[in-house]
């Protein structure tokens, strides 16, 4: 049984949670701790004993323990990939390429563990100077979603640790076997007892006490809206930083002078793969009418072709669905499409494998408005809809509106439509000829509207929730 990580030492749970595959409900993955209140609290408190030690061991201290979690994570890929895979479904490929990309990110702070600074001005007092630094927050919070079990974690608790902060991290229930692997590298990089924490457990339990405790002074969440929403509020009583990234139901719109095979990719790419499980997925295409009819029989045609299976078959392309309710949420929202009118035009079936798993056929839907629930409610499933409209202009309206605003794209071969694209779409991730969901890892990520809440997430720009600033002044 996989154990928490709670000062240093690794902690048996209050009771026992397993990790069952997707793609084999027969599997268990792990077993794995469950703490409780009681346990989040100890956590609470090593951390805050921990924070000041880790905040003056000065940057190489703390670029060196990050370069190392970095390496670990680059040279394990494969192993932590596959063990990825089994818990999550995406296909091997996805999880090998986001456990590389969480190495990518441990080494990005690393880096900027080395590049902090601050500004030295004169006052407008002749005698007087002031510095401007920045300090760490203190202990923070991090509360993390299933989708990706690596990435995420990885690119909040690492510039976490590089600014100096302690951190008490929950990982989602349904993947602790990457946030188990991850705190295991981490707890063998050098950095001192308490620093860093791991506590799996329920967000009803162990998430409410991280946001309503006075001594965690940040908490960063990725995750629903509606307990977003929660966490806000709760955040407000003792006046924590908070940064919440939540949900999405992000627009591509395909103009009629689009490269029809870039179109046809991004649509594909971006709505289905990692089985639609992302908060930057496409699932809705805003289609313009010269291109529509030819753009929905090519998507058609590239779906059915798409392998869906066990994730750790090399032949898969589509993984399971990940765990039961997604699945039965993701079958409700076809069912809803269908009675709404739009046009089933292929997949939303059950499909059965050699194993016992979550398989759905990936489900395009045709002739959809812009006014159904299927072309405004995030799904979070391999589930989109093509909504044909005349005009860029009606393209544009359609896309913004939204109540999210995380990530948007455009396929045009037109320097006009493209650049009035970026500027007007209400979006914080905006696309032109490449799919909406695949980032990079050292430039923001973050949305507008009801996708996100306080400051950006990753590159240089992390530091802002990371940091607190501090204005000094010196009579010489
Ligand atoms: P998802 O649909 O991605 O599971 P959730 O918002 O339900 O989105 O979960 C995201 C993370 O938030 C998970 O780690 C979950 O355990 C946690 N969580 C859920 N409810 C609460 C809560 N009331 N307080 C704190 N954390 C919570």
């Amino acid at each position: 049984m996989k154990r928490n990580l709670i000062g240093g030492e690794w902690v048996e749970g209050a009771s026992v949670r397993l990790n069952i595959n997707p793609s084999d409900i027969d599997e268990v993955v792990g077993e794995y701790a469950q703490a409780d209140a009681s346990q989040t609290l100890d956590a609470i408190g090593a951390a805050r004993h921990a924070q000041r030690s880790w905040a003056t061991s000065g940057i190489q201290a703390r670029a060196n323990a990050l370069e190392q979690i970095g390496s670990e994570l680059l040279a394990r890929q494969q192993d932590l990939g596959a063990l990825l895979s089994r818990e999550e479904g995406k296909t091997l490929a996805e999880g090998v390429a986001e456990v590389a990309r969480a190495g990518q990110i441990f080494r990005f702070f690393a880096g900027e563990a080395l590049r902090s600074g601050g500004e030295k001005l004169p006052s407008v007092r002749a005698q007087v100077d002031v510095e401007i630094t920045r300090e760490p927050v203190g202990v923070v919070g991090i509360i993390t979603p299933w989708n990706f079990p690596m990435a995420i974690p990885a690119w909040k608790i690492a510039p976490a640790l590089a600014y100096g902060n302690s951190v008490v991290f929950k990982p989602a229930d349904l993947v602790p076997g990457s946030a188990w692997a991850l705190a295991d590298i981490i707890s063998r990089s050098g950095i001192p007892a308490g620093v860093f924490n791991l506590v799996m457990g329920r967000g009803s339990i162990v998430g409410n006490e991280i946001v309503n405790s006075a001594d965690i002074r940040a908490l960063s969440f990725t995750g629903s809206v509606g307990t977003g929403r929660h966490l806000a509020q709760m955040a407000a009583m003792n006046f924590k930083k908070i940064q919440l990234e939540m949900g999405g139901k992000n627009p591509l719109v395909i103009l009629d002078d689009a490269d029809l095979d870039i179109a046809v990719d991004c649509a594909i790419q971006g709505a289905f793969y990692s089985t639609g499980q992302r908060c930057t997925a496409s699932s809705r295409f805003i289609v313009q009418k010269g291109i529509y009819e030819r753009f929905v029989e090519r998507v058609a045609e590239g779906v059915r072709s798409l392998s869906v299976g066990h994730a750790l078959e090399s032949t898969t392309q589509i993984g399971p669905v990940v765990d039961g309710d997604q699945l039965d949420a993701d079958l409700q929202y076809i069912e809803i499409g269908k009675q709404e009118g739009a046009k089933l035009v292929c997949g939303g079936e059950l499909l059965e494998r050699r194993t016992r798993g979550h398989f759905l056929a990936p489900a395009f839907f045709a002739d959809a408005s812009g006014e159904m629930r299927i072309a405004r409610e995030e799904i979070f499933g391999p589930v989109a809809c093509a909504v044909p409209v005349g005009t860029y202009e009606e393209a544009l309206e359609v896309a913004n509106d939204s109540e999210f605003g995380l990530s948007a794209g455009i396929c045009t071969t037109s320097l006009k439509y493209a650049t009035h694209f970026k500027r007007h779409m209400q979006c914080g991730m905006a696309m032109v000829n490449v799919p909406t969901a695949g980032v990079d890892y050292h430039v923001p990520f973050g949305g507008t509207k009801g996708s996100s809440y306080g400051s950006r997430e990753q590159g240089r720009y992390a530091v802002e929730f990371f940091t607190t600033v501090k204005t000094a002044y010196t009579q010489a």
